[in-house]
């Protein structure tokens, strides 16, 4: 097919994700015809470097020779039974290898098919926890402010962001949340407010729910490890649990293998998605500790009454089981050092120019704040347009401009990268 025809056919059949139909209708996407590596390839032939990692997941680059392996092998075998009723090797191992990798204490492992699922997943067993073992008082969630959990009803309902969420409010469940404190106080005073919530309110929270370190949608806005840790004392205190939503952070995104590692916090469920596939294929798992699975023992009236057709997919679990291996042969994490360092160097010298509001890096995500406009504003589009005519590929969040690239990305593509980031910024909003 002509990339002229399938860009019209994409307009005449398609609904696109995030993509309101003016632009849908106005600006021509990519047609990507094969990828490798860090690299997309467009119908014309030409390059681009995935600055957006295939929108946060692949953390290994695209078409990774073992990994396509991994999948043809379970496709010669067999490609999809359930897991009720039925088990295979591929999502058994799995569990094993995911719950010796996960922090102290998870024990558990929940299948299910993307980041979303995985924490209506974790929401359920909180709430179902505490309704069977004598505590029902305890049914509202805590949130952060900023948060995004995911596009389902129960994940918008701890979510807080406004422009994917609001005409939905009166569908979505009352959750707690300290309120958006001004964009230049940082996170301290959301602390402060979370650990009032929880001494007033504690006794009728089923858990609280974060972004370890880097709340990504809201704009790759980070927090300390100390303040993670002070969220943890406080929920602990409250006698209350704590589910981790490592979808985005997770498999060595922010450095370490969990970003809650970097706080050595032990959360009571933890959702993964995203990087846990490599970003080959939809595949997610909610990690729960012993003492929340033992709260579901008994017959089928304390049962979990919930799962989806492909959970634990035997090709995805195949290809997570390799990913899992390429971490451990590939050295991934250690690779990330060299790499963090010219993020941040980048950032750093981002900062000073003078349409630049504020930067940041932490691992491998590198964020620049343009304006204060927001998801809806259009600055980052901007940046975007001109890094295409450069030769990477961004989707920035409105006025937020921001790479996620491979972990595995050769340097010299990193250096490229950085440098159109640097260059696309400075076209847009001019140097000091
Ligand atoms: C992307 C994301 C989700 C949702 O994952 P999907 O696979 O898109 O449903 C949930 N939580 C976080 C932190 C995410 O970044």
């Amino acid at each position: 097919m002509k990339r002229e025809e399938l860009i019209a056919d994409d307009r005449r059949y398609l609904w696109r994700p995030y993509t309101s139909s003016e632009d849908h209708e106005r600006k021509d996407p990519l047609v990507v015809v094969d990828a490798e590596g860090p690299w997309l390839i467009d119908a014309d032939g030409r390059r681009y470097l995935d600055g957006s990692g295939a929108w946060w997941c692949n953390n290994l680059g695209h078409a990774h020779p073992r990994l396509q392996r991994a999948i043809h092998e379970q496709a010669d075998r067999w490609m999809h039974c359930s897991l009720a009723g039925t088990t295979h090797e591929p999502a058994v191992r799995l569990a094993k290898e995911l719950v010796a990798i996960a922090p102290e204490g998870l024990e558990r492992v929940f299948y299910s098919d993307n980041g979303s699922t995985s924490v209506e997943v974790a929401l359920k067993i909180a709430f179902q926890y505490w309704q069977q073992n004598g505590e029902r008082k305890r049914r509202y969630f805590l949130s952060l402010p900023g948060a995004y959990h995911g596009d389902t009803i129960g994940t918008m309902s701890v979510g807080a962001i406004d422009a994917f969420s609001g005409v939905f409010s009166p569908l979505l469940f009352e959750t707690l949340r300290p309120e958006e404190p001004p964009a230049e106080q940082g996170f301290e005073g959301v602390i402060a407010q979370i650990e009032a919530l929880l001494e007033s309110r504690g006794h009728e929270i089923a858990a609280v729910i974060v972004e370890p370190l880097v709340q990504g949608a809201a704009g790759m806005r980070m927090y300390t490890p100390a303040q993670l840790r002070r969220i943890d004392a406080a929920r602990k205190a409250a006698g209350t649990l704590l589910i981790c939503d490592e979808v985005f952070t997770g498999f060595g995104r922010t450095g370490s293998f969990w970003a809650s590692e970097q706080a050595s916090v032990a959360p009571d469920l933890l959702c993964t998605a995203k990087g846990l596939s490599g970003g080959a294929l939809p595949f997610a798992a909610t990690l729960a500790s012993a003492r929340l699975y033992d709260g579901f023992r008994g017959g089928k009236n304390r049962a979990l009454m919930h799962g989806h057709t492909f959970c634990g997919n035997p090709l995805g679990a195949a290809v997570c089981l390799e990913v899992l291996a390429i971490y451990r042969d590939e050295r991934i994490l250690e690779g990330i050092a060299p790499r963090s360092e010219a993020i941040a160097a980048t950032t750093a010298r981002l900062e000073a120019l003078a349409g630049v509001r504020r930067s940041r890096s932490l691992g491998m995500v590198a964020a620049v704040d343009l304006g204060e406009g927001g998801y809806l504003g259009e600055l980052g589009w901007r940046v975007h347009d001109e890094a295409r005519t450069l030769g990477a590929q961004l989707r920035p969040l409105g006025d937020t401009v921001y790479i996620v690239p491979p972990l595995n990305i050769p340097l010299e593509d990193l250096d490229r990268l950085l440098e159109i980031l640097e260059r696309s910024i400075a076209t847009v909003v001019g140097s000091k």
